[in-house]
């Protein structure tokens, strides 16, 4: 018997709240891993609220990240004592997830610890980095590099956020990050922005189809209307990598920074990203791209219990960088 956070939804209540569970309780899978750490993502948050929309049946274990060691395996991919890393595809959605001392994972979803990397330095940047990483890889394969201008990071003080403002000022880009939070600006220099400007100035009243031309790129896991100001006023052929509605899902733009300035709008989709990219992005989050401050200033450390108040604060856009949960 182990513990884990389950959340359950009947006809009356809805209940976030630590149990003990059994391995019994556990969904099929070729591989039990000893969870070591998870962490806490916006969707996270979502799987935790009554209309969150992101848990498909109730009892549920959520945690779409999770990091830990092997502890049985009829993969023979893996073996005992393996250090692995699980996230996206069904996990913490339809399977359960990482909030969980033991999980039982399909082997098709694992990715073995990359060198370079510790399992709590995993989890620091978890599902948040790994779309961080992703955006920049996919920036620069577009044909983004410093010398073309300067990068804006909205959300800049969230998980997406704050790595992608580390990752991209480690590889000597000039990052512009756009913040709510005028408490956090000191955070943010720190982390290697150069300029801050405020939510506002990226999420504007009136949007002209196209505007003065700002950035070589930018990192946008808020969405809504911050996006279609900054399509507006993307440099020619520049790139936008959209990952997160944190501002809205719907976007009020035009056609004209497509068709008039060649300004490319990437998608960006961690869950579904094919096996042999998402081996490569965690090998450059080990390398290339490891933030310099990951576990001295972007992550902080929790346990189970304290779980449910950061589910919470992060669904109200108050936590800072990346929260990671310690299990065993
Ligand atoms: P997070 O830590 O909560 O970061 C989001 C940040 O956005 C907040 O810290 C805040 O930063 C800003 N923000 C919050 N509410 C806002 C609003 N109403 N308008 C404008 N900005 C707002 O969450 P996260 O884990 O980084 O995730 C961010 C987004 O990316 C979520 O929508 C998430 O679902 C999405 N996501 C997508 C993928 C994918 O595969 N596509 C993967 C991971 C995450 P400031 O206070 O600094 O402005």
């Amino acid at each position: 018997q182990f513990k884990a956070l389950v959340v359950n939804k009947t006809e009356t209540d809805f209940t976030v709240n630590v149990q003990t569970v059994s391995m019994s309780d556990l969904p099929e899978g070729d591989v039990v891993i000893k969870v070591v750490y998870s962490s806490v993502n916006y969707k996270d948050g979502l799987a935790c609220i009554p209309n969150g929309k992101i848990v498909k049946s109730y009892p549920f274990i959520p945690g779409i990240d999770l990091a830990g060691i092997v502890a049985s395996s009829k993969d023979p991919r893996f073996k005992e004592g393996d250090e692995v890393i699980a996230t996206s595809y069904e996990i913490g959605v339809s399977h359960f997830g990482g909030y969980s001392e033991y999980a039982r994972i399909p082997g098709d979803w694992i990715v073995p610890l990359p060198k370079g990397l510790t399992l709590k330095e995993a989890m620091a940047l978890g599902t948040a980095g790994f779309t961080a990483a992703l955006s920049i890889h996919r920036l620069e394969e577009n044909g983004l590099s410093p010398e073309k201008g300067k990068v804006l990071v909205t959300g800049a003080t969230g998980g997406v956020g704050s790595i992608a403002v580390s990752m991209l000022a480690k590889r000597n880009y000039h990052v512009v990050a756009s913040t709510g939070k005028e408490s956090e600006h000191e955070y943010l220099r720190e982390l290697g922005a150069k300029e801050i400007i405020s939510r506002e100035e990226v999420c504007l009243e009136q949007i002209r189809p196209l505007d003065k031309q700002y950035w070589a790129a930018a990192v946008d896991p808020v969405g809504g209307r911050t996006l279609a100001t900054i399509l507006s006023r993307i440099q020619y052929n520049g790139s936008v990598a959209v990952s997160g509605l944190a501002g809205g899902a719907d976007v009020p733009t035009t056609v004209f920074p497509f068709i008039l300035r060649g300004v490319n709008l990437l998608g960006i989709d961690s869950v579904y990203c094919p096996m042999e990219l998402r081996k490569q992005i965690w090998e450059r989050m080990a390398s290339d791209l490891k933030p310099n401050q990951l576990l001295e200033l972007i992550a902080q450390e929790i346990t189970l219990e304290q779980l449910p108040e950061a589910l919470s604060n992060i669904l109200k856009g108050k936590l800072r960088g990346r929260t990671v949960v310690k299990l065993a």
